[in-house]
This record gives C-alpha cells, sequence and structure tokens, in this order.
C-alpha cells in the first residue's frame, strides 16, 4: 500500500518544471503523513533541477522549506497529533549511530544523511529510489525529522525558515554572536536578510556589507545598524579590524581577503552561501591577526527546533512572496535575477487548479 501524491517535477536538466502523480511511502509506526500547505523556494532547488552541481538525478521532485499539517500518524508517534502544524528542513532520515548522529548533528552525518530530495531513499515503501521533495500535496516522514512551527507565526513565511534560517542561525548561535558585539553579514538575499534579523534579536551591533546602497538602505528596515559598502575603498579601510563576526552569504566564488580584514584578531568569517572555489584566499590576513575562516551547513533537528522556537518568542518570520504552482518556473528565473525580497514561497493549495 501506498498514498497517491502529486506534485511538480523536472524530468531532465532542461525541462521545465511540471505536474507529477507519484507514490508516498504508507506511515510506519514512527512515521507522519503530512498535508503540505507550503514550500519554500531555495537556490538549491533551482541547481538541482538544472543539474549545476552534476549529481542530479530524475525525475526529480524539489523542495526542503515545508510546512503543513499532521494528517494520519504511525501507532509509536509520540511528538505530534492530527492537525498540528509541522515543518520539514532539508533532510528525512540519518544513520543515528554516528558521532555526529548522537550529537544532534545529523546534517554532519558520517554515514551520509538522506535529503529530503533527490538522495537514495533507504527506507523504501514505493518504486522510487529516490527521495521526492515537496513541491507536492503531502509527504511522510519519521517524526525524529519533522519540526513543530510555533502557532503565533504565519506558517507561509515559516518555510524559508527550514533551511535559509537555520543555515544563518546555526553559525551565529555556534559562534556566540550577542549583544556588546559588531557582526557584519556580507550580502542580502534570502540568506543574508534572515542573517540580519537574527543577528539583530539576538543583541549585536549589525553591519550590512554590499556593494549595493539601496540593499543597504533595505538591510535597514530589516534590523541593520549600520551600511558598509564593499565598493567604497576608503570606508573598507576604516572598518579593517572592526568585526567580531563575519557571516558571508555571498553564493559565488570571490576574493575573500577584504572581507578577513575587517575582523578583529580571533574573529571569524563563515562561508555559508559559496558552495564554489572561492577565488582568492591569502594566508596574510589570517596569520596577522590570528583569524579564522569557518564553513557551516545547515542544522541539526535539535537546533532547527531550537531556532524555530526562537523566532517564536522573537515573531521572526521570513520576508516573502507568495506564488501559485503554476508560477513555478517564472520563480525560478525571478531568483536567478535576484529578483525577490527574498524568498518564494509556493501556496500548495494551487496545486490542483
Ligand atoms: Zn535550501
Ligand atoms: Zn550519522
Amino acid at each position: 500500500m501506498t498514498i497517491q501524491a502529486q506534485g511538480y517535477v523536472a524530468q531532465s536538466a532542461t525541462s521545465e518544471l511540471a505536474p507529477f502523480k507519484f507514490e508516498r511511502r504508507d506511515p510506519r509506526p514512527t512515521d507522519v503523513v503530512i498535508d503540505i500547505l507550503y514550500c519554500g523556494i531555495c537556490h538549491s532547488d533551482i541547481h538541482s533541477a538544472r543539474n549545476e552541481w552534476g549529481w542530479t538525478r530524475y525525475p526529480y521532485v524539489p523542495g526542503h522549506e515545508i510546512v503543513g499539517r499532521v494528517k494520519p500518524i504511525g501507532g509509536k508517534v509520540t511528538k505530534f497529533k492530527v492537525g498540528e502544524w509541522v515543518g520539514v528542513g532539508c533532510l528525512v532520515d540519518s544513520c543515528r549511530k554516528c558521532p555526529a548522529c548522537g550529537e544532534g548533528l545529523e546534517q554532519y552525518c558520517e554515514n551520509g544523511y538522506t535529503g529530503t530530495y533527490n538522495s537514495e531513499d533507504k527506507i523504501g515503501g514505493t518504486p522510487h529510489k529516490m527521495t521526492f521533495g515537496g513541491y507536492s500535496d503531502k509527504i511522510t516522514v519519521e517524526e525524529r525529522f519533522v519540526l513543530r512551527i510555533p502557532e503565533n507565526l504565519d506558517p507561509a513565511a515559516v518555510a524559508p525558515l527550514l533551511c535559509a534560517g537555520i543555515t544563518t542561525y546555526s553559525p551565529l548561535k555556534r559562534w556566540k554572536v550577542g549583544s556588546g558585539q559588531k557582526v557584519g553579514v556580507i550580502g542580502l538575499g534570502g540568506l543574508g536578510h534572515m542573517g540580519v534579523k537574527f543577528a539583530h534579536a539576538m543583541g549585536a551591533r549589525v553591519a550590512m556589507i554590499t556593494t549595493s546602497p539601496k540593499k543597504g538602505e533595505d538591510a535597514k528596515a530589516l534590523g541593520a545598524d549600520e551600511v558598509l559598502l564593499s565598493t567604497d575603498a576608503k570606508a573598507m579601510q576604516a572598518a579593517q579590524g572592526s568585526f567580531d563576526f563575519l557571516l558571508n552569504t555571498i553564493p559565488v566564488g570571490h576574493d575573500t581577503d577584504p572581507y578577513m580584514n575587517l575582523l578583529k584578531r580571533d574573529a571569524t568569517m563563515v562561508i555559508i552561501g559559496a558552495v564554489e572555489t572561492l577565488k582568492h584566499v591569502s594566508g596574510i590576513p589570517l596569520i596577522l591577526r590570528r583569524r579564522s575562516m569557518a564553513g557551516s551547513l545547515i542544522g541539526g533537528l535539535p537546533e532547527t527546533q531550537e531556532m524555530l522556537d526562537f523566532c517564536g518568542r522573537h515573531d521572526i518570520v521570513c520576508n516573502i512572496e507568495k506564488i501559485a504552482m503554476k508560477d513555478v518556473n517564472e520563480a525560478y528565473d525571478r531568483t536567478v535575477k535576484g529578483d525577490v525580497k527574498y524568498r518564494f514561497v509556493i501556496d500548495m493549495a494551487t496545486l490542483k487548479s
């Protein structure tokens, strides 16, 4: 027995997303079935749809910023009740045995976590060998990988928290960002706008570091205290050695030296956007002030729940533009152009129309 589902699929790297019928597994005792109501559009969805990272297998159903309501549950589910608002982020399974899984850092599972889409489905129960994501009407997920959504937040605007939100929250927590610190967020897109909101809510003084005066003004409306234009050589010079932490959301390879020089002694810049070769990294800014450069990947299940609860307490959600499912291809083109403030979210009620 399986559950009949429908969604949107890419059949090849060059085909547009189009309607698709497929199967989800029937719930096992510890599984939750979710009626998906919203799904965010992450840049990774687009890279994968177009096979820009070379690992996509087709048919491919994207979507790892999923929000919905609990439908039937397995007999051993303890965390959730039917009708509750829940979310699913970038992972739906991991080995649960390695040190990383033991520490609730499933995103660093040493045996490889199961991504919400385009991963080998080790649980099975359907004819497909791969996981299918949230551009669809339902999904079956083990309760350990399902998150509780605070009731006071707009569920559509919560969806991108499950990838863009946790990707920015996790390094800010890891490097203990807080009051009395000056934090720079480099780049203002889906990630950067959440970085500004979180760093501000954690009590830091926040600078938006951008090439665009317009984006600087937008960042102030989101909670940034100041703007540093990276194209202004004098301002960059004057700001050297003044930052306690930098969150670098630039999505492409770039010269990191101008930013590293902004850090104080012993401070760290964390790369979360560029999943490609950094064009230039000199040892000099690292050596001269004992600075560090690090990377960070999404977050584990306990920390993702902590982030959602933090958002509930601080009334934080993403700024979104809601779209109908049929407009997803146009939304992809606009996302690539940076023409969205700051995340598209698909209203799944439009799937059947
Ligand atoms: Zn994502
Ligand atoms: Zn593991």
